[in-house]
């Protein structure tokens, strides 16, 4: 461990924590967030290193943990991480595929002290989910795990990625979430970076398909008002305005890798230049506050114009860095989904071209089979 680093008081502290345990996953979702080059098992970081991790994220004021990957489950030692979570005080989400999941599991899960569980669904028709999965049969696995989750009582939410394939159902997704008795559905657009940024010409819907599932989902908002809640993530390539990424850089999460490296998005990897330290090497605490990748976009003074005299810069915090880079070359420039970006038709042209363009394989987003 390096020397700690003297804290800025003008630094706020994380509220949530996104532990990716592993990457090890049975599905291959083309549109899957985690980076192209994969961590295998290998690298993965153990039991105690996990356990410190979290106690000092509840040090740090982090107040919640989201238990993702990859597969959650594909770790061990997963029951053993939830019950150290609870018992330094955290909050503890469980982000599952469903597959490697059983119902034995989810009841030491319970015993253990998990608060949440989100759960993936692909599509509400079972063919195209499991194609969408690359697995034959996830989509009657999740629903008896969904049964599972509720029969346990924990609270559900249902977690839809939307593009080509299944946007037309993005109605009939938000009806399957409540017929699982969820609590809360994520009807999300695919974001294009990590696997989906290959994928973009086979995901990409076309600008009426996407109006039409945005106005689907949002009749749907009033008719289940009371029933269940409906978070709708914008689709950026026929947006005006970004999102709010990460609710801005380094101001509220913290994504450790499955390897211990720390970043602030968990895509910020694909951003060249970049410093990332690792909890093997210095404590949660420096990093937040030390680290070069979290310091160079946090807050405002690192903008550019438009971004720099604009009214809604503590708002959107100039969008994401991420696609930035990718649309631009320029990590620090304005979010081409934002209209006042010079690149902003170059997107609009790109959402038209992909989604015009001819039917086209997934690359299947898996690791080499000595890896898992
Ligand atoms: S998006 Fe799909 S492939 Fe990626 S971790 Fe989630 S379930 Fe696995
Ligand atoms: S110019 Fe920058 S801060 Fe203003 S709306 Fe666009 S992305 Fe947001």
């Amino acid at each position: 461990m390096s020397a700690s680093v003297a804290p800025s008081p003008s630094v706020g502290h994380p509220i949530g924590l996104l532990a990716e345990l592993t990457h090890r996953c049975p599905l291959a979702c083309p549109y899957c967030s985690n980076p192209l080059a994969l961590e295998g098992r290998e690298g993965e970081l153990d039991t105690s290193a996990w356990k410190r991790v979290f106690t000092e994220a509840a040090k740090l004021g982090i107040l919640q943990v989201h238990l993702s990957g990859g597969e959650p489950a594909a770790r061990r030692d997963l029951v053993e991480l939830v019950a150290h979570c609870a018992s330094v005080g955290l909050y503890t989400n469980l982000i599952t595929s469903g597959i490697g999941v059983t119902e034995k599991l989810i009841n030491q899960l319970a015993d253990a002290g998990l608060d949440h569980v989100q759960l993936s669904i692909q599509d509400s028709e079972p063919g195209s989910a499991d194609k969408i999965a690359g697995y034959k049969g996830a989509f009657a696995k999740k629903q008896a795990v969904a049964g599972w989750i509720k029969a346990a009582d924990f609270p559900l939410t249902v977690n839809a990625v939307m593009h080509r394939a299944n946007i037309a159902r993005s109605a009939a997704m938000v009806e399957l979430a409540v017929a699982l008795g969820a609590s809360r559905v994520e009807i999300a657009h695919t974001q294009y970076y990590g696997w989906a940024l290959p994928n973009r010409a086979a995901l990409m819907p076309t600008r009426a398909e996407t109006e039409a599932a945005v106005a689907d989902v949002e009749g749907l908002r009033k008719r289940y008002a009371g029933d269940i809640v409906i978070d709708l993530v914008i689709p950026d390539y026929h947006a005006n305005y970004p999102k709010a990424c990460m609710g801005g850089w380094a101001k509220q999460f913290i994504n450790v890798t499955p390897s211990g490296k720390v970043l602030p998005c968990h895509a910020s990897e694909t951003i060249p230049g970049l410093e990332f330290w690792n909890v093997k090497d210095h404590g949660l605490d420096d990093i937040w506050h030390g680290s070069p990748a979290f310091s160079i976009y946090r807050g405002t003074d690192w903008m550019a114009e438009p971004c720099r005299s604009c009214e809604r810069r503590e708002i959107d915090f100039g969008g994401c860095r991420c696609q930035a880079f990718a649309l631009t070359g320029d990590a620090s420039a304005t979010d081409p989904a934002c209209y006042k970006s010079p690149y902003h038709a170059r997107m609009t042209e790109i959402a038209d071209a992909d989604s015009s363009g001819q039917p086209v394989d997934y690359i299947y987003r898996r690791l080499p089979a000595n890896a898992l």
